[in-house]
């Protein structure tokens, strides 16, 4: 058995979660021969939130113990590097996959869940970044505890015509980068825009702020409207997005009706959270709601003080420390969304930014 062998009898493996094969996947980083004879293999995965890698493990080597009979069990390692539409380029955004986090209409958890798909993204070890477009109500600081952060700096760069162009520094916290209307304003300050405003922030926020290298920027979109969403479709192209409702049905007519805002701005829908399950609102009332309108089901975020408490405490990354009783679910929601970026990738690799409405 040689290293080319290995990779010829591995190529054609299915991933059990693309249902494509490695080789199509471009998932095979290396093969070789170790001491012994023993066979060992890098798979590189598309996203560090991968499911499960054992049972990825165990097919390739089923695959080479068939091919190979005799030949010692194989070592598989695994790496990952995240993939992405990285639609960025053209305003100078160097984010591999954008995913805005939508709800149909307010306190239904979008911000929440926002905060919890980035600290959730962060911990797999991604890059990760959360922009809080929420601007009439801003509500990630107070989550991830930045409230008192002050406000972002300005740093000044050489544009190349010799320009200068001031740059926002995206705040820093616990490993996330952070930024949102609520670190410019005042707390209690209410803030009325109008849509061209909102344009421009939104344009300074992507296209004017050192976020450096990310795997995901989420982005909390404030809920209904259209309007942001169709700013930032006209920006740059996003992996999607992810819709956030409870499972009651006056407000799954709510979560329908951002389904079909999505679809007029051209944003591909990843699917839908349901939030706040479990005994006083019911259970289950989006996962039906997903299956009629043939879009996945992301998971479910049970009802829990937990999550109210760690969120008003400026604590919300805690949901997933060792103990948390949401810590499993919540893990479970974060690998969906981003397989399902990672699906959308292999589906269809070129989606165009939406030019004019
Ligand atoms: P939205 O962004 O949709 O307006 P928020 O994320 O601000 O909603 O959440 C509204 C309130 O509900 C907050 O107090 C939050 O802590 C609480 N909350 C959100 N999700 C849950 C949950 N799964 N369990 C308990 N409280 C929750």
């Amino acid at each position: 058995m040689s290293p080319a062998e290995i990779q010829s009898c591995l190529s054609g493996v299915l991933d059990p979660e693309f249902g494509h094969s490695l080789g199509e996947l471009g998932m095979l980083k290396s093969a070789a021969i170790g001491d012994g004879g023993v066979p060992s293999i890098e798979i590189e995965l598309p996203t560090p939130a991968y499911p499960n890698r054992g049972r990825l493990a165990e097919l390739a080597q089923a695959a080479l113990s068939a091919k190979f009979p005799g030949s010692p069990l194989a070592n598989v390692s695994f790496s990952w590097r995240v993939r992405g539409k990285e639609s960025g380029g053209k305003i100078g955004l160097r984010v591999k996959n954008v995913i805005a986090v939508g709800s149909g209409k307010g306190g239904v958890g979008k911000s929440t869940t926002a905060a919890i798909l980035a600290y959730g993204l962060k911990n797999f070890g991604a890059r990760v970044g959360l922009m809080d477009a929420d601007v009439y109500g801003p509500s990630i600081p107070l989550l991830c505890g930045a409230q008192n952060a002050g406000q972002p700096a300005m740093v000044e760069h050489q544009g190349p015509d010799g320009q200068v162009i001031p740059r926002i520094q995206p705040i820093e916290k616990d490993g996330l980068k952070l930024l949102s209307i609520g670190f410019l304003i005042r707390e209690d300050q209410a803030v009325v825009w109008r849509g061209p405003m909102l344009h421009k922030l939104l344009t300074q926020f992507l296209a004017q702020t050192d976020w450096g290298d990310l795997d995901y920027l989420i982005i909390d979109l404030p809920p209904g409207t259209g309007d942001v969403s169709l700013t930032l479709s006209q920006l740059l192209g996003l992996a999607g997005a992810v819709v956030v409702c409870t499972p009651q049905k006056v407000a799954l007519i709510d979560a329908v009706k951002a389904l079909s805002m999505f679809d007029q701005v051209k944003i591909p829908v990843l699917g839908i959270v349901e939030n706040m399950t479990g005994d006083i609102f019911g259970r289950g009332g989006a996962k039906d709601q997903a299956g009629k309108s043939n879009i996945p089901f992301l998971g479910e975020v049970p009802i829990d003080a937990c999550i109210r408490v760690l969120g008003d405490d400026g604590r919300i990354g805690e949901v997933f420390n060792e103990g948390s009783p949401v810590r499993e679910p919540l893990l479970k929601i974060c690998q969906n969304v981003a397989m399902q970026v990672a699906k959308s990738l292999i589906e269809t690799p070129e989606l165009p930014t939406l030019e004019i409405l």
